[in-house]
């Protein structure tokens, strides 16, 4: 059983007086940086000039440049994007990183891959929530937390265990609970479940049952309210009371199909690839393609991109979201 914990193990007082330094307003900055805010601890902001830059200012923030950011902190939270965190950290943070302070990460890939190799007198903290950021900020607000993981690479003031735990508090996380892992546990399976399930494994069933409807000549529209829009009403069931909660709501003819149909698609070649992708992410292979391709201009990645932006049903279902004002209205996952 995985190792929990809740509000009552957290004490956010050990932030009260500190700074924390949330570099990055992107997804996971903007939301960790208020929320924090929110539950009181003194939060200042470090980036480069530009359009986070301006989000921060209009939020209230003290905004300076990363380098000055870290100099005042005594906490300083990573959220860049990971192919930036190696140089970033290199030229403005390991210079000023103050002895006894805390290093946090969102995500361990840059710690587990000795892309950032930080010097012994500082924590070395995660606190991986596991949710996007706008999320993280939205839920806060309604007033919960979404469920985050913590690991401590290194334990320089012997306090960082505590540390990890008040950040949680901070974000709102021990509302939801909070997993003791490690930076090599999170790195592998956040990888893994980005490519496999929920982002690689979801839009490629998504396209794929799409592409044999049009194609078989019914409707595209009809397609897209199948096989994308009505997933988000299925995984809402799902999130809320598991596999059999949805089952439970659909029709028996649905649950028949689901359970004789489901692994004729994801068959036993799609554990193979599983398999085979998790080899490659904890052999560093994943890693170093990733990282090579930022060091050599994106083009591909920029190029997939592209190409993707131009499938059918994005153009079909931009049409549609525009009539679904309710769909749209909400603040945007993506940037
Ligand atoms: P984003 O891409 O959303 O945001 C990156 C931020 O970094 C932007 O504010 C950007 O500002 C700023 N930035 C980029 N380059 C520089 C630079 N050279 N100097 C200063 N600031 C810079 O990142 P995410 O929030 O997606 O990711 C942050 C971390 O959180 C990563 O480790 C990621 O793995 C982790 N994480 C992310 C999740 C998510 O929901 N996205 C989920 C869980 C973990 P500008 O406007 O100037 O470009
Ligand atoms: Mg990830
Ligand atoms: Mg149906």
């Amino acid at each position: 059983m995985a190792q929990m914990f809740y509000e009552h193990h957290a004490d956010l007082s050990l932030f009260s007086e500190k700074t924390v330094a949330v570099i990055g307003y992107g997804s996971q900055g903007h939301a960790q940086a208020q929320n924090l805010r929110d539950s009181g601890v003194h939060v200042i902001v470090g980036l480069r000039k530009g359009k986070s830059w301006e989000k921060a200012e209009a939020d209230g923030f003290q905004v300076f440049e990363v380098d000055e950011a870290v100099k005042r902190a005594d906490v300083v939270q990573l959220l860049l994007p990971d192919e930036l965190q190696a140089k970033v950290y290199k030229e403005q943070v390991e210079p000023h990183l103050k002895p006894g302070s805390a290093l946090f990460f969102s995500h361990g890939f840059n710690i587990h891959f000795g892309q950032i190799v930080p010097p012994e007198d500082v924590d070395v903290i995660l606190v991986a929530p596991k949710s996007p950021g706008h999320l993280v900020r939205r839920v806060y607000c309604e007033g919960f937390g979404v469920p985050a993981l913590i690991a401590v690479h290194q334990d320089a003031t012997g306090n960082a265990h505590a540390l990890a735990l008040a950040y949680c508090k901070g974000i709102g996380s021990t509302k939801a609970g909070v997993i003791q892992t490690t930076f090599k546990e999170e790195t592998e399976t956040d990888l893994f479940g980005e490519q496999a399930v929920l982002c690689g494994g979801v839009s490629q069933l998504i396209k794929s049952g799409f592409e044999t409807l049009v194609e078989a000549g019914y409707q595209p529209e009809v397609a897209y309210f199948e096989c994308l829009h009505e997933l988000k009403l299925i995984v809402d069931l799902m999130y809320e009371n598991g596999l059999s909660g949805m089952r439970y709501s659909i029709s028996d003819t649905a649950e028949y199909g689901d359970y004789v149909s489901g692994k004729r698609v994801v068959a036993e070649s799609s554990r193979e690839a599983m398999k085979q992708l998790l080899k490659e992410i904890q052999d560093g292979t994943f890693a170093r393609r990733w990282i090579e391709e930022n060091q050599t201009g994106r083009k591909q990645f920029t190029a997939m991109r592209e190409a993707e932006k131009e499938h059918e049903i994005e153009r079909v279902g931009a049409k549609l979201r525009e009539m679904m004002v309710w769909v749209s209205q909400k603040e945007p996952i993506q940037q």
